[in-house]
């Protein structure tokens, strides 16, 4: 044997193998896409639920915000009434002092008349008293600093006089004492009443205080909600992110699947045949959803219930993914639940065309099946996957994109 012979050889063996290779890689291939499949409908699941959970934390979020607002305009109406209150008592405080000031000045004058009227008295006694006792005229000779009878006469006539005078001196006196504590009895009268008006300001002052402390705490105890809530919004903001990006990733890789998978046969149909002939209602069309785009749609909710009932081939085909090993899936398939994959060939732009069956309840197809559009069982109808309830979820991959069926490829009332 000689070199090119055995270089022939060699390449013979390796055709062979990469042969083998090729098709022992078709239900692997078929598999992974099936399971990427399911990925991306458990991403989309938990993109749904992550949606709500922050639309909810959002909602909490402004009820919060709103709450914590409304204390604020609270503490700020409270506070003007303190400040209000404060200034008010502050000039109260002045009126009481301006009062205890004029009642104090009163007292002095009080007690400048008193002594007046107190020393006038005393003059005017002694002089009284030395008139009265004529007969001891020593006596008030002494007193009135004389040596004979005619000079203390005329003294005593003087002494009369003067005692006139002080008597009149000592009237007026006590008629300014009246006055000035009547004046007394006035200002005390309006420093008690300034007191008192002073007392139900403080009363309210305490009432104010009291009101802002209980606001300030549900004040405080409403900013640490608003910051909760605000972290839990960012935290739900970063899983969608991820989650999201996620999803981007794993169609990404479907698409790139189906588009490493060569499509045989020609699609020609103007319109697939409706994939569950008995029940052509549709819970759930194609496009936005809970925040996101629903990529397929949901067939259910018709006269006869959709379990068990029929799942044909939109199409002629071949069957080029199943997942039939477990109910929910496992890992990366949980989600679609038991699924179909059809390629349904090229279609008359150059495009191929696939249509994925999911959360069925019985599979029949398996990869590598011919079948037949509108006749060929693919699987029953179910609810096994990530459902709230039995439906079949049809879609439709245009090079492995996923297009809006209805109208388009399928209607209830076509097929
Ligand atoms: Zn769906």
């Amino acid at each position: 044997m000689n070199m090119t012979c055995k270089h022939r050889l060699l390449s013979l063996l390796l055709l062979g193998a990469l042969l083998i290779g090729m098709v022992g890689s078709v239900p692997t291939e078929a598999a992974t896409m099936s399971e990427l499949e399911n990925k991306l409908e458990k991403l989309e699941k938990q993109e749904k639920e992550i949606k709500n959970n922050l639309a909810s934390a959002n909602t909490d979020l402004s009820a919060s915000q709103e709450r914590k607002d409304l204390l604020d305009s609270q503490i700020d109406n409270v506070t003007e009434q303190i400040d209000l209150l404060e200034s008010q008592l502050a000039t109260t405080n002045k009126s009481i002092r301006d009062k205890q000031a004029e009642i104090e000045q009163a007292v002095a004058d009080i007690k400048a008349k008193e002594d007046a009227i107190r020393a006038t008295h005393d003059l005017l006694g002694q002089r009284l008293r030395a008139i009265a006792k004529t007969g001891n005229l020593s006596a008030i000779q002494r007193l009135l600093n004389t040596d004979n009878y005619t000079d203390y006469l005329l003294k005593a006539k003087a002494a009369e006089c003067i005692a006139r005078q002080d008597q009149q001196t000592m009237d007026e006196l006590e008629a300014a004492l009246a006055e000035i504590n009547r004046q007394k009895g006035l200002l005390e009268q309006e420093k008690a009443a300034i007191e008192q008006e002073k007392a139900s300001l403080e009363s309210l002052k305490a009432k104010s205080d009291s009101k802002k402390k209980q606001l300030d705490t549900l004040y405080a105890a409403a900013q640490s909600e608003v910051r909760k809530l605000q972290s839990t919004v960012s935290s739900y903001n970063k899983k969608l992110e991820e989650t999201r990006k996620k999803i981007e990733e794993a169609d990404a890789a479907i698409e790139a699947l189906i588009k490493s998978t060569q499509s045989v046969g020609k699609y020609d149909q103007s319109m697939m045949y409706w994939p569950v002939p008995t029940v052509r209602a549709i819970s759930s069309y194609y496009g936005e959803r809970w925040g996101t785009i629903h990529r397929g749609i949901d067939i259910a909710n018709g006269p006869i219930p959709i379990y068990g009932q029929n799942i044909v081939a939109a199409a002629d085909g071949v069957v080029i993914a199943v997942n039939y090993t477990s109910w929910y899936g496992t890992g990366w398939s949980y989600g679609y639940g038991y699924c179909v994959i059809v390629d349904h060939g090229v279609d008359s732009k150059g495009r191929s065309i696939h249509t994925m069956y999911a959360h069925a309840s019985k599979m029949f197809a398996r990869v590598g099946d011919k079948v037949v559009g509108g006749k060929t069982v693919l699987a029953q109808a179910g609810n096994s996957g990530d459902v709230n309830g039995p439906h079949l979820h049809f879609e439709v991959r245009v090079d492995g994109v996923r297009v809006n069926p209805y109208g388009t490829y399928v209607h209830p009332n076509v097929n």
